[in-house]
């Protein structure tokens, strides 16, 4: 048999621009010939083509009074990629100053911002949408840099995004365009003699934190419901994931809004965070991570705090439950992005007497999960930071130490942890409670449902959770009793669609997100009262 490979197909590639995504392909012919062709295709890189502007050398610039700055502090942050563990870019660390001027200018473009026609703020966004998906390869390229999110996740994760800027137009212009009508008589004492007309202003300047996991998406999804209600933004982006925050600005920056309607500071949130959170420009803070919410919660003073923090979200199965439905939920839900999501499956509650079968068939799925790169579109990439890495071990170790059963052997090189299921997990071991943010799953056998629904509600957090059961009466019991933002029934936790209400309970969260919410979040009503001399109903 002859076997053929034609590498000719390579192109040349042209270092600084671009980079290439290769597959092969075997055709085999009757007389058992082999040919292996070369699929290349191009991927546009961070900084280049029309993201050029956004970098000087190699930092990339802050974004302030709609014009790409370097900042005068003359340092830099980095940004290690998470897979070579190596300086992937450099952003400006951004100086107070330069957070006052942009405070400042945002103070300022908001009053205009908020006479602009609704509808002309909803084109705005459409069009920006529209640049985002355009452009998408550059910024999910910086994705699976920054925070090593496997490549086709990456591109979702951005063309999601366009989405959810084109519905928080086309919502606000609904629902901003509505108010209340209300008549004084229907309460006690009071004749027809006052209207009352509501309508939702907007709150002023949104200080907006997302965190690595979802850089893009957790940004717009504060962005899009601020801009269409009338608000100026300033965005602080998460360090792992700022360059793709950056990129991502840009397209708002070439859809073309006023000028310092949008700013992008960055630096770690360590240094510049407590500066931000406490400035007195800002008029709202929707900031999403983890514990350092509950921190800036209690700083931040009387500004609307929209707070979407951490999870420990449950996940409890029921004796009746279709178990390859969990199953596959448990690996969707447990190991999707290296359970490096606030709604990834975070502890399973199963009952005694399916806990083996369910176990069984989740061990023989974990087996067929792809560890390696993001590049490669592995199933399990590296955790964001070694410091995360390290974190979860020290969960593993403790629960090693306390006698758990480890379904799988424990392997770990840089940063990057194999899928790890945990058996026969006990209260009195750490990752019981708390989240590890990474492939490892701890399973508890539980003797009834009650049980399952005191653990969950005896965790700090409430963000999500699920029941497996095919009594859908048994699962409304079980739902109304789990302390806990929203409960998926027979499908794990998910943050989507992104109109959906989102939100957590107790450590897991202020207020609500999802579109609407959001929107409403981001605006007060206003009301003015028409005082007649007479109640309207005496004429005629
Ligand atoms: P994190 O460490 O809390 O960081 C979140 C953001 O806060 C980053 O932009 C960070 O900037 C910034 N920051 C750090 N210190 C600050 C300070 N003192 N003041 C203001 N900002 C500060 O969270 P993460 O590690 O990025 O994300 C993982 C956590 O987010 C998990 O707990 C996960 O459950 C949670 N999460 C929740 C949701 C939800 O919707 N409920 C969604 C996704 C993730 P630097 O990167 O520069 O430090």
């Amino acid at each position: 048999m002859c076997k053929y490979k034609i590498t000719e197909l390579k192109p040349q590639p042209e270092p600084a621009s671009h980079s290439f995504s290769s597959q092969e392909r075997t055709c085999k012919f009757d007389s058992g010939s082999e040919v292996v062709l070369v699929y290349c295709k191009v991927i546009r890189m961070a900084g280049t083509g029309v993201y050029a502007d956004i970098i000087e050398g190699d930092v990339f610039k802050y974004y302030s009074d709609g014009e790409w700055k370097k900042s005068s502090s003359g340092k830099s942050v980095s940004i290690v990629n998470p897979t070579t563990r190596k300086t992937q870019f450099k952003v400006q660390a951004c100086t107070q100053e330069e957070v006052n001027k942009a405070m400042e200018t945002a103070k300022k473009v908001q009053k205009q911002w908020a006479k602009t026609p609704l509808w002309k703020r909803a084109e705005l966004l459409h069009k920006a949408a529209a640049i985002l998906k355009e452009h998408k390869a550059a910024i999910a390229d910086c994705l699976v840099k920054e925070i090593a999110k496997p490549a086709k996740d990456s591109v979702t994760e951005v063309v999601r995004s366009g989405d959810l800027v084109s519905y928080c137009a086309e919502e606000g212009v609904r629902l901003l365009g509505e108010g209340k009508f209300l008549v004084s008589d229907s309460f006690p004492g009071n004749e027809r003699t006052k209207y009352c007309l509501t309508s939702k202003i907007p709150l002023g300047v949104i200080l907006a934190i997302p965190p690595f996991n979802y850089p893009v998406n957790l940004a717009v999804s504060k962005i899009g419901p601020a801009l269409i209600a009338g608000n100026s933004l300033v965005l602080k982006p998460p360090t792992q994931g700022a360059v793709a925050c950056l990129h991502m600005v840009h397209c708002f920056h070439m859809a073309g809004f006023p000028k310092g309607l949008i700013s992008c500071i960055t630096g770690k949130g360590s240094e510049i965070g407590d500066f931000l959170t406490m400035h007195p420009g800002v008029n709202c803070i929707s900031f999403t991570g983890g514990d350092t919410g509950i921190a800036i919660s209690k700083k931040a003073g009387m500004v609307p705090l929209q707070m979407e923090l951490g999870g420990k979200d449950a996940c409890i199965v029921l004796e009746d439950a279709d178990l390859d439905l969990v199953a596959s939920n448990v690996i969707k839900g447990g190991f999707s992005y290296s359970g490096q999501r606030c709604t990834a499956i975070k502890v399973i509650l199963v009952m005694q007497s399916v806990a083996d079968t369910l176990v069984e068939k989740v061990n023989a799925k974990v087996a067929k999960l792809t560890v390696g790169p993001p590049e490669d579109n592995s199933d399990i990439t590296p955790v964001v930071s070694e410091s995360s890495a390290n974190f979860i071990e020290g969960l593993v170790k403790d629960a090693k130490e306390k006698g758990a059963t480890f379904c799988q052997e424990y392997k770990r090189e840089g940063n990057l942890i194999w899928p790890l299921l945990l058996d026969n997990v006990k209260p009195d071991m750490r990752i019981a409670w708390e989240e590890p943010f990474g492939p490892v799953l701890p399973v508890i056998r539980i003797n009834s449902a009650e049980e399952g629904i005191h653990h969950c509600n005896a965790s700090n957090f409430g963000l999500q959770g699920c029941v497996f059961t095919r009594d859908i009466n048994k699962a409304m019991l079980i739902s109304d009793a789990m302390e806990s933002g929203t409960i998926q029934i027979n499908s794990a936790p998910a943050r989507g669609p992104d109109h959906f209400p989102f939100q957590g309970l107790k450590d897991s969260g202020i207020g609500s997100q999802g579109i609407t919410n959001s929107i409403n979040m981001m605006t007060k009503i206003k009301t003015t009262v028409i005082n007649l001399p007479s109640p309207s109903y005496t004429m005629g």
